[in-house]
């Protein structure tokens, strides 16, 4: 899916909030995907499919993830009942994933809907949330504002809006919906904010803020507001970056991430004694499903004429195990060593660096110029 660079949906919070986020992020390389990342764009691309007409979506793709049927029961078909519950008479008209923006208003501001929609007098904007992790609000919620207005400027959605009495904003997070009615004098007032943070995020001293925005913003490792740099970060470009600023930094990370990690278990510690900690409370993690009973699983399933089991090779380290037992050596030509990718470590870690294949390729042409 294309983003603006500017402001989308999902940047809409942070762009408003601090106008001169939109110069740095733009700074940064662009971030890889996910696998949370893809798994949600593997079913908002499998929910499009539905609403569309194609309901066979069991098996479908996106990068490494497949839509498995245990994946479908526990977010496809929650999300499709909610649907139900929102227009139990099924008399809504929709489209999906459809590309708004602001026109000439805002160029280069555009976004994609999941669901724009009109039952009756109501126009319905609609985002899936599929992601467990942060829960997501309706009410007042930037990215769905930001839908709306974009909506209502587009061709190919402005028509849900057309004579609509009132405007539902809603997120679905399966199993559980969340509703708001606001009014298009809402809407209105956000896309003024829009426009005034978009003007100053253009300006070359664009505002600083931070706050719970800051958690998705790819600026934050060369911003100043946490670094504490602010004249010099405002000049910087990536190229730029004082390396030796960084490492110092790095340092400081390290000593942070501990500090958060046992406040983080002091935290724990605290709830599961039940003393209270403001703000947060402990919460059961996500359930995952398993047999009742491993061998009456096992008969029901070979019953069903199903091979309950399956069979896997045990690895080199285990083989090696059995076969010191048998006081036998594993054949070396049968192993090779894998490297699962590269980590950042100290100087002082006594692994050899790696070298980058891209640099030992410039390196070996400037050689044969
Ligand atoms: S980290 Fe926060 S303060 Fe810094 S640019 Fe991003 S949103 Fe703004």
């Amino acid at each position: 899916m294309q983003h603006s660079n500017i402001v989308g949906g999902s940047t809409a919070k942070r762009v408003i909030a601090c106008p001169g986020s939109v110069a740095l992020v733009n700074k940064m390389p662009r971030q890889p995907s996910s696998e949370h990342a893809d798994r949600g764009t593997l079913l908002h691309n499998a929910i499009s499919e539905i609403l569309e007409g194609r309901p066979e979506v069991i098996g479908s793709r996106y990068e490494d993830q497949v839509l498995t049927q245990e994946l479908f029961d526990e977010k496809i078909v929650p999300a499709l009942a909610a649907l139900d519950e929102i227009d139990p008479k099924q008399e809504m008209v929709y489209e999906v994933e459809t590309r708004v923006g602001f026109g000439d208003l805002l160029p280069g501001v555009f976004g994609s809907t999941d669901l724009v929609g009109r039952i009756g007098d109501r126009a319905v904007v609609l985002d899936w949330k599929f992601g467990d992790g942060v829960v997501v609000a309706a009410e007042e919620n930037p990215q769905l504002m930001f839908y709306a207005a974009a909506s209502m400027r587009t061709d190919a959605a402005k028509w849900a809006f057309d004579g609509a009495k009132e405007l539902e904003l809603i997120i679905v997070q399966p199993p559980v919906i969340r509703r708001w009615v606001t009014t298009f004098d809402r809407i209105k007032q956000f896309e003024q904010e829009l426009v005034q943070a978009v003007k100053a995020a253009q300006q070359p001293d664009a505002k600083l803020q931070h706050g719970d925005h800051c958690r998705w913003c790819t600026g934050k490792p060369i911003c100043p507001k946490m670094t504490g740099a602010v004249d010099r970060a405002l000049q910087v470009q990536l190229k730029d970056v004082d390396v030796d600023m960084l490492g110092k930094y790095l340092k400081n990370a390290d000593l942070l991430e501990d500090w958060i990690k046992d406040l983080r278990g002091l935290a724990v510690q605290l709830l599961e004694k039940s003393l209270p900690v403001p703000g947060y409370k402990l919460v059961a993690k996500q359930a995952r499903r398993q047999w009742v009973s491993e061998q009456d699983a096992a008969e029901a399933l070979e019953f069903l004429n199903m091979n309950p089991y399956k069979q896997e090779l045990i690895s080199p380290a285990q083989a090696e195990k059995e076969l010191k037992k048998r006081k036998l050596a594993l054949p070396p030509e049968l192993v090779v060593s894998v490297s699962s990718g590269t980590t950042m470590a100290p100087e002082s870690d006594p692994r050899p660096a790696v070298v980058q294949i891209g640099q030992q390729l410039t390196a070996a042409l400037s050689k044969l110029q």
